[in-house]
C-alpha cells in the first residue's frame, strides 16, 4: 500500500499545486514550507514554536 503524503505548508496548508513548497528537517522530522512563509522559518522561526514544540529562540 503506497499512501502518498501530501506535501503542504505548515503554516498555511498550501500545496505544491499552489505554491513552490520547501522541504526541511527538523529533528529528524521532515516538514515543508511554502514559499510565502519561508521568512517566517528564517526571520521569525519563535513564530512557529506552537507548529515545532521546542524550536530555538532566535536571537534578536
Ligand atoms: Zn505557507
Amino acid at each position: 500500500m503506497t499512501k502518498e503524503k501530501k506535501q503542504e505548508c505548515l503554516v498555511c496548508k498550501a500545496t505544491s499545486d499552489e505554491m513552490p513548497i520547501i522541504n526541511f528537517e527538523f529533528k529528524g522530522q521532515s516538514y515543508h514550507i511554502c514559499s510565502a512563509h519561508i521568512p517566517i522559518l528564517i526571520h521569525k522561526a519563535q513564530d512557529l514554536r506552537s507548529i515545532l514544540p521546542d524550536i530555538m529562540d532566535s536571537v534578536e
